[in-house]
């Protein structure tokens, strides 16, 4: 069934989530403008004439899978994660991010600490451990954020980190917290602990947390000798993206220079991913991972045998229409050409 396998060959998949309407947007009995089909996603979006006579603009997209507001966090796992996990016993990497807006659903998607794809995953690799193909396999977790330019460890009081870019080109994430689990239940209460730890403030959690980027990795370890540190295998990273819709050319006087800085790194961070992902599709040997913090330490997982997927997240309702398509925008020049 190719509708639930992830484009054959292709090292990224491009994928689009429209997520259900909120409560709030029913009631103000907003439009949803989001019509989704196999592959394909549509907004309709209502305009106007200089003669104010109102008209209805269609935007059509295409990508390797499009989620309805219908489809839950299995089916999304069944079709683009699983081959990722797939990789990781292969001896690869792969990341998959959740891209979007502030509250169309990237947290839900990746991160719920019950149903997220984190721990779908965390399933899914349990349950190989156990298969007498892979014994004696361990499992790894490291958790951090990435704020403004600086990492901050998730499950060492957040800690702040520092990078090294060693001769050889690879980078490490120096006194990373690496947190051995043995069961989804282990995985589970890791993540809790790290999760408490993210940016949160004082105007709520969602809208400090979504200046961030959020990076849960489980990487797969082969105990090799006497070595303590053993031997990776793969490593499965997803990331929480921060909400794009803090442009940094927005002008807005009435932010201050932080806010201003923070949305030029978002906007930096995420320029410097689609790039490189798009290196990476390209086989392109030189990628530009220097130019932004969250693309250099993710430098290894885009190099090699590896896997991206990409879920674009949109909120359905009419409002939200600039931000859904600026979404749409991007993750179509990510796709492959
Ligand atoms: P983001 O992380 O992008 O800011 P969230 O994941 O926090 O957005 O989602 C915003 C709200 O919408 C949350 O209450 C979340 O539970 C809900 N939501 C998001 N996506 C879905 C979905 N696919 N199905 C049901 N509820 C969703
Ligand atoms: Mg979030």
């Amino acid at each position: 069934n190719t509708a639930l396998s992830a484009s054959p060959g292709g090292k990224i998949t491009v994928c689009v989530r429209k997520r259900p309407m909120s409560n709030s947007e029913k009631s103000r009995a907003e439009s949803d403008i989001i019509e989704t089909g196999r592959g394909m996603l549509s907004v309709h979006e209502d305009k106007k004439k200089v003669d104010l006579t109102k008209y209805i603009e269609e935007h059509r997209f295409y990508f390797d899978h499009v989620f309805s507001e219908n489809d839950n966090n299995q089916l999304v796992y069944q079709s683009v994660v699983s081959p990722l996990v797939n990789k990781i016993f292969d001896g690869g990497n792969a990341t998959c991010f959740a891209y979007g807006q502030t509250g169309s659903g990237k947290t839900h998607t990746m991160l719920d600490s019950r149903e997220g794809l984190y721990i779908l995953a965390g399933q899914d690799i349990f349950q190989r451990i156990l298969s007498p193909q892979y014994k004696g396999i361990q499992a790894v977790v490291v958790f951090y954020e990435l704020y403004l330019n600086d990492v901050y460890d998730l499950l060492n009081d957040r800690k702040k980190l520092h990078v090294r870019e060693k001769a050889n080109h690879n980078v490490c994430i120096k006194d990373i917290a690496e947190v051995s689990v043995a069961s989804v239940n282990d995985l589970y209460s890791v993540f809790e602990y790290g999760n408490k730890n993210r940016r949160i403030g004082s105007t709520g959690a969602n809208s400090e947390s979504s200046r961030s980027h959020a990076v849960m990795q489980i990487q797969l370890r082969r105990p090799k000798g006497s070595n303590p540190i053993g031997h990776t295998i793969g490593k499965l990273s997803f990331i929480d993206l921060a909400g794009n819709e803090r442009g940094a050319d927005r002008g807005d006087s009435q932010n201050d220079h932080n806010t201003r800085r923070e949305g030029s790194e978002i906007n930096k961070s995420l320029l410097a991913l689609k790039e490189c992902i798009r290196a990476l599709d390209m086989g392109k040997s030189h990628q530009p991972f220097r130019q932004s913090r969250l693309t250099l330490v993710l430098r290894d997982s885009f190099i090699g045998n590896s896997l991206c997927c990409m879920i674009a997240t949109v909120a359905p309702n009419s409002s939200n229409c600039d931000h859904t398509l600026n979404t749409l925008r991007y993750a179509d020049r990510v796709k492959s050409i």
